[in-house]
């Protein structure tokens, strides 16, 4: 005997869809180009840069949206390239601050020791900021990353039935997830993400 996955609601098939079938119908992909500007370095300083990139956009049907996964993954390398940027400003500082310190007649106390220390670090309080962040988004992304598994062994495994609108599993795949037992599109977010552990993120 095979797995019964007929609607527990209306006891039918014929409008039962699997959920992976569901959100792959649900999605579609289109590519376009984006204007993106920013900052450079150059000999002659800081100089702005204007470009294009070719970006991939992917759309998603409501009814898809309601049944992902986990939250998606946040960028970093972007607030990584900025934050290593805006680095550079009091690294330049700091060799001329420096040496102003060592100069012969100069006072060496920790006074002017840190005096000559303020604005490098001034300067790199943004770039500590932006990196700080960025690791911060890359704790999130690796929390989101590890919950995956989980989520996918749950996700995949449910049906949904259109005529009732709702979703269920022909059994248990983990604990604390009904089998046989209609739920609606949030419920089975709810259940997805807790087997994930999002929903404190
Ligand atoms: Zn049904």
């Amino acid at each position: 005997m095979g797995l019964d996955i007929n609607c527990p609601q209306c006891h039918r098939l014929d409008l039962v869809q699997s959920v992976p079938a569901l959100c792959a119908d649900g999605m579609s992909t289109s590519y376009g180009t984006n204007l993106y500007s920013g900052v450079g370095i150059s000999t002659s300083g800081l100089v702005p840069i204007v470009g294009t990139a070719t970006i991939e956009r992917t759309h998603t049907t409501s009814l898809a949206r309601a049944f992902e996964r986990g939250p998606a993954l946040v960028p970093t390398g972007r607030l990584t390239r900025i934050g290593v940027l805006l680095l550079l400003m009091p690294l330049l500082t700091l060799g001329p601050a420096i040496a102003a310190f060592l100069e012969p007649g100069q006072p060496r106390t920790v006074i002017s020791f840190i005096g000559t220390m303020m604005m490098p670090a001034l300067l790199a309080i943004p770039a500590v900021a932006t990196l700080l962040g960025a690791r911060s988004r890359r704790r999130l992304n690796a929390r989101i990353a590890r919950g995956r598994p989980h989520a996918h062994a749950v996700w995949s495994t449910a049906f949904y039935c259109h005529r009732c609108g709702l979703a269920f599993w022909p059994y248990s795949p983990v604990t604390g997830v009904p089998a046989r037992q209609s739920v609606t599109p949030q419920q089975f977010r709810w259940l997805v993400w807790n087997a994930a552990g999002y929903h404190n993120l």
